[in-house]
């Protein structure tokens, strides 16, 4: 039986190949090594080489002609053998080392936004302004900064402080309470480390006030940067009126301004599922928690997601009483399965109990207590309630607007971030996707970059972090989703127990895990729970970005004793062999 030839995937983006040259003809003799034709990719164009010996019996795509990649261009196998027919094209055969002549799993295809709509030209001095930014969150102020740089003339309404959710309500605050909660913990176990203190404690106030001290500095901070890149910033409660005007309203005092181009950047905020729930009982929000004076004994936290295993994470080193309860079967149901198992195990050693598939069917008030009665029938009671079950749109900016938008209201954009009317972009979490402050402020720089400037090309990868301890952080697929895609992937994971610089610190807890497509090496994803993972993950971005293979990034010479030679062991674990294992 011959072998189907294939288009190669020679990059990660690219989709298909263009014949250029056939270096073989029907019926010649081909060896193994050979090269069989020449392709013209986005990027490059090269010779193939035959991955069999045998002759070339067929050829399905001529010079000039275009196939998707893994999708057969021809077929070596024995005078006289009958050629299998070609695979439907949406059924492309998931290419191998050595591809049998047998159909296979679709090549996967990332879901992309809409192409972006072509730009017109627009009239800009019929307008107040270039481009008015609504939330100065930082997808918002990101993309005020980005504009004005560019040359534009640029406003930003903003009805709070500048900063947004992740400055005054989200990454910044909450991270700063994980730093001081991790101090804490080195502190209670400094006698491993030969050390011995007495006395140690905290103060949750002054805790508070370190976290109050550090967003002030940031928020300060970004009112100075557009300030200093020449950006307005107008106080108050905006609403779009028309394609090109914005309603400002400052305590009753209504302003209209005019712009070439809107952009609404006006997040999310907190969302909430409970049902049968006592007048008496407080449901709190993340927003609560971080104006939280006092530490209550006891907290049940709604939802097992990201944010609610870092607010576990926290309260628990302060040795408040955490119960997590959580629908799905796993706490963060999103990342690699070994990684959720792991940080269940490591909250559990601190003494959060997490239950799982579990919800609470009616939450009623017993003196001071909450009592909760849940769906497994367990009942139990707390002091503090915090319901972390997501976040929708804060959407009364475009309420009267029409834009299209998901069935959960997020706004629906293309490529350059446009939305269903010309003149208004949208970003960051107003439009859904991951929901990260990083992923908000690119897209303010691909929507700006687009208005005023060149658009930007190319790939955005999104990589997340979870500030538990230990930490996890990951990009790109696991190695079940490159599965489940059909592509033929392969993990390999290297623990930090084998790492010298994660023993030094004390923290070698965690391994780093690197999906790759066995067939080119392509690095699929990267997935890390231990020490730093949140600094470590973006090697791992950035190998992916400039296409390496595991091959190549475990190449890359590291600095020993660092953890991110944890990373390239990974790499050569997935590709070569990892030495230290
Ligand atoms: P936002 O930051 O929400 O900013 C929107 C702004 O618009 C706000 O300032 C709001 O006041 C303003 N606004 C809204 N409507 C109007 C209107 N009509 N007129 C004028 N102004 C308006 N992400 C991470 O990447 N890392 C983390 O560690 C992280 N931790 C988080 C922890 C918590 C507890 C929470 C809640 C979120 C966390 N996030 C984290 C998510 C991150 O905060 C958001 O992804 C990010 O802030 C979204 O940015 P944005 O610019 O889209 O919106």
């Amino acid at each position: 039986m011959g072998n189907f030839i294939l288009m190669p995937k020679l990059g990660m983006t690219m989709t298909d190949g263009k014949i250029i040259k056939w270096l073989k003809n029907i019926g010649d003799d081909v060896e193994k090594g050979d090269y069989v034709f020449e392709v013209e990719t986005d990027k490059t164009s090269l010779e193939v080489d035959a991955l069999y010996d045998g002759k070339l019996l067929k050829i399905f795509f001529d010079e000039g002609e275009t196939a998707p990649i893994n999708y057969p261009v021809g077929y070596i196998g024995a005078e006289g053998e009958e050629i299998p027919p070609l695979p439907e094209m949406e059924n492309a055969p998931a290419a191998e080392t050595e591809t049998k002549a047998a159909p296979a799993a679709a090549a996967p295809k990332a879901a992309p936004k809409k192409e972006a709509k072509p730009k017109k030209k627009i009239d800009m001095s019929k307008f107040d302004y270039e481009l008015l930014v609504i939330g100065a969150g930082p997808g918002g102020y990101v993309a005020a900064i980005r504009a004005a740089q560019l040359g534009a003339k640029v406003a930003i309404v903003e009805c709070d402080e500048v900063g947004g959710t992740c400055l005054n309500r989200g990454c910044i605050p909450t991270k700063a309470l994980y730093t001081s909660a991790k101090v804490f913990g080195k502190l209670k176990h400094c006698a491993d480390y030969g050390l011995s203190v007495s006395g140690a404690g905290f103060d949750w106030k002054k805790i508070m006030e370190r976290k109050d001290g550090i967003v002030k500095q940031l928020t300060t901070g970004v009112a100075g940067l557009l300030k200093k890149n020449g950006v307005t910033i107008i106080k108050g409660r905006a609403k779009i009126t028309d394609a090109n005007t914005v309603e400002v309203d400052l305590n009753g005092t209504k302003t209209k301004h005019s712009a070439g181009y809107i952009m609404i950047a006006t997040g999310t905020q907190p969302i909430s599922v409970l049902k049968n729930v006592d007048k008496a009982v407080k449901i709190n929000t993340t927003d609560d928690i971080l104006a939280m004076q006092t530490l209550p004994k006891s907290m049940v936290i709604v939802g097992g997601g990201v944010i609610g295993v870092e607010i576990a994470n926290i309260m628990s080193s302060f040795d408040v009483d955490v119960t997590i309860l959580e629908l799905m079967p796993t706490i963060i149901p999103m990342v690699d399965a070994e990684i959720s198992t792991m940080l269940k195990s490591k909250l559990v050693a601190k003494g959060v109990k997490i239950l799982n598939e579990v919800t609470a069917n009616t939450i009623k008030k017993d003196g001071k207590d909450n009592v909760l009665e849940l769906s497994n029938g367990e009942t139990i009671k707390c002091e503090y309630i915090l319901e972390a079950v997501g976040r929708g749109v804060v959407s009364d900016a475009f309420a009267d607007m029409k834009l299209s938008t998901s069935p959960r209201g997020f706004i629906t954009v293309d490529e350059s971030m446009c939305s269903s009317v010309d003149s208004i972009y949208a970003i960051g979490d107003v439009t859904g996707g991951y929901m990260l402050a990083h992923e908000a402020s690119e897209q303010g720089i691909i929507a700006v970059e687009t208005m005023f400037g060149e658009a930007p090309t190319g790939e955005m990868l999104i990589p997340s972090c979870i500030f538990t301890e230990p930490e996890i952080s990951f990009v790109g697929k696991t190695e079940q989703q490159a599965k489940d895609a059909g592509i033929p992937a392969k993990s390999f994971k290297f623990p930090f127990a084998a790492n010298g610089k994660a023993l030094t610190l004390g923290e070698s807890d965690g391994f780093v895990k690197v999906v790759v497509d066995e067939r080119y090496g392509e690095i699929l994803g990267v997935h890390i729970i231990g020490p730093e993972a949140s600094s470590l993950i973006h090697e791992a971005v950035m190998a992916m970005n400039l296409e390496a293979t595991a091959q190549s990034a475990g190449h890359v010479v590291h600095a020993h004793p660092t953890l991110s030679e944890a990373l390239m062991e990974a790499f050569l674990g997935a590709s070569t062999g990892a030495i230290h294992m």
